[in-house]
């Protein structure tokens, strides 16, 4: 009996390896080109962490050609959500992080290195796994876990490094006929990888992000397929990631110290390994303190909220490419309207302790992305979400003609309007151009430089008879305030009044600030003048009524 007779009793069915080697060949692709997966597993919500991951590897394969696939990693069947593919799937949608090949549904996919779920691949581990054994490089152990629970409470006794090792690894020292024997007798078992390392030997290695990590070498004899049958996520990604030829492994930091582990098994495999890229979490600012965004404590770590608060796709995945490499602020400083896939990400140049997350400056990113938006594309998205999450926004914007108006004051000029970060916001933005939901509205110039009630009742009843003519143009319509203002003893401009302070009552911004507020309640809004043409003559007479006789 020799390792071989003992990998065909374990696995009579399975395939040679050839086969597979044969089925998915190595692609042909442009020197150079990148192959990425995002490869999570569908345990949950999605989180910010996983689209950041999913965005970075399909930014480098797409910026050099090359291919970025979505592969689900569910052999932990336990922790398996109903859905989880296809939420993450549509997650990527909403977020334009489509892949160019992988998983399409719960159950479809498409491409050529399926299937790309590994519930569905565990004959094509166990044929490696097989391959292993036959060259006594893996093997079946027999330690039920209260033998290993044992180990460990022996190791921690005894103060030393946990874990299925050297003289603690029983089974790897059965001979193979007493491994063969016990298989056949019914025994209940595992197959472990037979580690060729020793820990008190160092291995060097460079990751794309990290730069050079040092690690002592692995000596752990690792599960690599479970008792049900399915590989773990060590055995199962050498392998996916070797057929498939992903050339860079993107993944999330907390498998750095694995990478010990996967490049023996690549080498023992005999597969070339793929370069890795360790990206550090997101961290977000806590009081002063630095700490890992987290699923329980931060709604912004989900996905989802997003989509809820209505922060545009574009501005988010603007915003991430913005944390990832700090060259994004220049590069965008120098090229305000180019598209973000011409941005060239480099994968070295990221954070190796975590970029810090920061939900106002996400909001200023929207902001601009926003203010590049035509008035129908603000249209279109905001009755988008309100149909969803705000009934009341949704009737405001029935009247399109109208809501495109508004949407269109301060738009697609030099210096676009800014003062919509995310479709929640448009209602409040808006909410005064309605006379509908204004009315009754309590409006007050309490805080303003000019408060006094008569004096208030004078500008509106003067500019209303006088000054405002619907026709005027943006020029007349200001030289006409300036008149008024100059009638009623204010500066016409603001540099005489900051001349000769002692001259006037005030200036003639502090007059428009009355116009402003009377007619909108705010003292912030986008051109008065656009927002006048929009109202007309009959709502600005009625509004600036409510404060004289
Ligand atoms: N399924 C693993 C995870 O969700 C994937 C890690 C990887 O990308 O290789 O953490």
């Amino acid at each position: 009996m020799d390792y071989k007779d003992l990998a065909e009793l374990i696995f009579p069915e399975v395939k040679d390896i050839s086969y597979y080697e044969e089925k998915y060949p190595r692609r042909e692709l442009k020197e150079g080109a990148i192959v990425t997966r995002y490869a999570p597993s569908p345990t949950g919500v999605m989180h910010i962490g996983g689209l950041y991951q999913a965005l970075i590897s399909k930014k480098v394969a797409l910026q050099t050609q090359g291919v970025y696939f979505l592969r689900i990693e569910d052999t932990d069947q336990k922790r398996e959500i109903e859905n989880g593919t296809m939420e993450i799937i549509k997650s990527l949608k909403s977020f334009n992080i489509e892949s160019d090949e992988g998983m399409t549904s719960e159950t479809e996919s498409k491409g050529n290195y399926g299937p790309y779920k590994q519930s569905e691949r565990k004959e094509i581990y166990q044929a490696y796994a097989k391959h292993l054994i036959s060259q006594g490089k893996a093997y079946p152990c027999f330690c039920r876990a209260e033998d290993v629970e044992q180990i460990r409470e022996k190791q921690e006794n005894a103060k030393i490094r946990p874990g299925y090792y050297g003289v603690w690894a029983k089974c790897r020292n059965n001979t193979v006929e007493e491994m063969a024997q016990k298989i056949k007798n019914g025994e209940n078992y595992i197959i472990r990888f037979k580690s060729p390392g020793r820990e008190d030997k160092k291995i060097k290695h460079k990751d794309v992000i990290k730069g050079n990590v040092e690690f002592p070498e692995n000596d752990q004899d690792i599960v690599i397929i479970k008792a049900d049958g399915l590989p773990t996520y060590h055995f199962a990604h050498c392998i996916d990631d070797h057929l498939m030829g992903t050339t860079h492994v993107i993944r999330g930091d907390e498998w750095l110290s694995s990478v010990p582990l996967h490049l023996q098994l690549f080498y023992e495999l005999g597969f070339k390994a793929p370069k890795y890229a360790h990206i550090a979490p997101i961290m977000k600012n806590d009081n002063g303190n630095k700490r890992k965004l987290s699923k329980r404590k931060d709604p912004e770590a989900a996905v989802s909220y997003y989509e809820k608060e209505g922060i545009p796709a574009d501005a988010v995945e603007e915003y991430l490419l913005n944390i990832a490499n700090s060259t994004f602020e220049n590069w965008r400083r120098a090229n305000k309207d180019k598209d973000i896939s011409e941005f060239e990400l480099q994968l070295n140049k990221m954070s190796v302790s975590g970029a810090l997350f920061d939900m106002v400056k996400l909001l200023d990113v929207g902001k601009t992305v926003i203010s590049k938006y035509t008035a129908e594309e603000v249209y279109n998205k905001s009755l988008e979400w309100a149909k969803k999450y705000d009934k009341e926004l949704e009737e405001m914007l029935q009247d399109k003609e109208y809501s495109l108006k508004i949407f269109s004051i301060e738009r697609g000029n030099a210096k676009p309007r800014k003062d919509i970060a995310k479709w929640s916001d448009v209602k409040d933005s808006i909410i005064y151009m309605y006379n509908k939901k204004y009315e009754g509205k309590e409006v007050t110039h309490e805080n303003q430089v000019i408060n006094n009630k008569e004096e208030i009742e004078k500008i509106l009843k003067l500019y209303i008879e006088k000054y405002y003519n619907e026709s005027d143009d943006k020029q007349t319509w200001f030289d006409k305030i300036k008149e008024l203002a100059g009638e009623l003893g204010y500066a016409k401009e603001v540099k005489e009044f900051k001349a000769n302070p002692d001259k006037y009552k005030a200036h003639v911004g502090d007059v428009s600030t009355v116009l402003r507020v009377a007619l909108t309640g705010r003292t912030n809004t986008p051109d008065l003048y656009e927002i006048m043409k929009v109202l007309g003559k009959e709502t600005i007479r009625d509004r600036f009524s409510l404060f004289h006789k």
